[in-house]
């Protein structure tokens, strides 16, 4: 039996003296609340990114809920999103006024597919949320071009996969808002936070007020000007401040993201090549135009279901390694189940039944990466139905 030490688990955040000492500062500075760390943060992803605006929120839900509002997204909107992502991408929707229409992904990205997408458009939709999921950039130039022609709004929620770059240019910067998660489960991380992106200067203005109890002017800026300037209230705002002890966290991770990429990069390369040699095992599809940035590393097994998964992620366990199983759709929900019962979604609902993620994560040594290959090689042979021999 695995003891703790040799636990592999699923992610561990990258912290180490940097973000110690980027937090020490803040907390000595005497400014602790949402000041001049988090605008360090925002100009340093703008600018890395290429867009002209950077919103810091406390959560990838406040940025995609922000993003919709800003958009002009009104009361009753609906909006094409994949069920293969999390509660969060839909709270966000509903949050907004949205109502969420559900499209299927295509099984070899994970990610909604342009032509389930457009089939799926009726004269209420008035946006898509494009989901770059598990780190891997969708489809953008067939979402563009179907939200230009059609006048939607186009938000793209880039939880996941920040870092990843699509035809060359980080997601962010391709014209359209965009949202990023600071959760230690995704890329970089503020232990809690996010990002939007954004194009429109309006668009930004607007939403720096909603992130700030609806205040025309900010409080770093009321206190630059030793308290001679009063805010208004041109409309109700919500209190989605990201804080500059967190901010801070954020700017010293920012400073390791090419190192991460690097390192999440040669780690699937690793699996990659093992799993090459293991036929019941898919491992990620990457197309040309785009690249991964492995905040997680999902494989299928097309020959399982949701019981052979559950065995496989049981001999994982006992091996010592912490798995997950892969994304459920939000269709099965207790919130849409009753209304989605027509739903059909057979992408997502194979990718519900036959992925897993495996353990990627900076500081994921070599030889733990063997176990895993190993483990999985063995609970692959152990719980798939072995094929018949034909003679
Ligand atoms: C994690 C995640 C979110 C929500 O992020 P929070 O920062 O936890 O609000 C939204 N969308 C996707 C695709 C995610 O993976």
């Amino acid at each position: 039996m695995a003891n703790f030490t040799d636990h592999i688990p699923l992610l561990k955040p990258w912290i180490d003296e940097e973000e110690l000492q980027g937090v020490l500062a803040v907390l000595q500075s005497g400014w602790i609340s949402q000041g001049p760390v988090t605008q360090q943060l925002e100009q340093a992803i703008a600018r890395l990114v290429g867009a002209p605006h950077a919103v810091a929120v406390n959560s990838a839900t406040s940025a995609l809920h922000l993003a919709f509002q800003t958009a002009g997204l009104r009361r009753g909107d609906k909006v094409i999103v994949p069920a293969h992502t999390c509660m969060a991408t839909v709270n966000a929707i509903v949050m907004a006024g949205g109502v969420p229409v559900f499209a299927d992904i295509d099984l070899r990205t994970y990610n909604l597919d342009p032509v389930a997408a457009e089939a799926a458009l009726d004269d209420e939709v008035r946006a898509i949320c494009v989901v770059h999921q598990i780190g891997l950039p969708a489809d953008l130039d067939a979402f563009v071009a179907l939200a230009r022609r059609r006048g939607l709004i186009l938000v793209e929620d880039a939880a996941t996969a920040f870092g990843a770059k699509y035809r060359g240019r980080y997601l962010g910067g391709h014209g359209n808002p965009t949202v990023y998660s600071f959760h230690p489960r995704k890329m970089i991380t503020t232990a809690e936070g996010g990002m939007v992106v954004l194009w429109d200067d309006g668009a930004d203005e607007q939403a720096r007020r909603l992130r700030s109890a609806g205040a025309s002017i900010s409080d770093l800026v009321r206190h630059q000007a030793r308290g001679t300037l009063q805010q208004t209230y041109p409309e109700p705002g919500y209190n989605y401040r990201l804080t500059d002890v967190q901010a801070a966290i954020g700017l010293a991770q920012l400073r390791k993201l090419d190192r991460m990429l690097q390192l999440r990069a040669e780690q699937a390369t690793f699996y990659n090549a093992a799993f090459a040699r293991l036929e019941e095992v898919v491992p990620p599809y990457v197309p040309p135009e785009a690249t991964h940035c492995y905040s997680s590393y999902c494989v299928r097994l097309p020959a399982a279901n949701e019981g052979i998964i559950t065995r496989i992620l049981e001999h994982m366990a006992a091996a010592g390694i912490s798995c997950r199983r892969g994304i459920q759709p939000l269709t099965r929900e207790p919130y849409f189940a009753e209304s989605h019962r027509h739903v059909d979604l057979p992408n997502t609902e194979a990718a519900a039944a036959q992925t897993l993620f495996l353990p990627i994560f900076p500081g994921l040594t070599r030889p733990q990466q063997e176990r895993v290959v190993e483990a999985l090689t063995e609970a692959v042979r152990r719980c798939l139905p072995r094929p018949i021999a034909v003679c």
